[in-house]
């Protein structure tokens, strides 16, 4: 064969390869989905405290009502406009990427020393139950992203197991006896989550 015959056949082979390649890759472009968290979370060593645990009851889900956000921002807001002591007034917060990572699980203070939260009026729920506050406003177009979703069926399912919270615990802030709060929004799915739960 001549040399020429051989360029041929290697063009042809290699243009085949591209277009088989692209060929199995397109369909993965044009479903381009949120990403999943690739980095798995150590959620009974991201939840240990040095004192003495608590015996939590009940769960009790929030969104912020805001775009964005952090532990760091509402704990700002919770310390300096709210004046509240212990700052944020939440255990948890998970963000969803803007103001930290989409599904990043932020331990609060008020986790770490087993204190009371401030995420409801009822004092006497704030005193049993981990409060877990979502970054966004699903009250109004927004929804949880994917990975929110997955840290807080990781992080609940944790608790539940942990300490023994039957799914009636899990409740959204809404259906604790509040003056009218919508929290955690029209949006956030809730069903869904308490279906997943085991
Ligand atoms: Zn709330």
């Amino acid at each position: 064969m001549k040399i020429v015959e051989w360029h041929i056949i290697t063009v042809s082979v290699a243009m085949f390869i591209t277009a088989t390649g692209l060929f199995i890759y397109l369909p993965f472009i044009s479903i381009k989905k949120e990403p999943t968290i690739t980095i798995a979370i150590n959620i009974d060593e991201l939840c240990r405290v040095d004192v003495e645990e608590k015996k939590w009851e009940y769960v009790v889900l929030h969104h912020s009502a805001t775009d964005e956000g952090n532990a760091d921002n509402f704990d700002r807001y919770h310390r300096e406009e709210k004046k509240w002591e212990h700052g944020l007034a939440y255990h948890f917060v998970i963000g969803n990427g803007n103001g930290s990572g989409n599904g990043e699980i932020e331990v609060g203070e008020r986790w770490k020393k087993q204190l009371h939260g401030a995420h409801t009026a009822n004092m006497d729920l704030n005193r049993i139950s981990i409060g877990i506050c979502l970054v966004g406003n699903f009250e109004a177009d927004n929804k949880p992203t994917n990975n929110q979703i997955k840290s807080l069926i990781s992080l609940v399912t944790y608790f539940s197991e942990k300490y023994n919270i039957p799914k009636s615990h899990i409740v959204k802030h809404s259906q604790v006896r509040q003056k009218g709060t919508v929290c955690p929004g029209k949006n956030f799915p809730y069903k869904r989550l308490i279906k997943k739960l085991k």
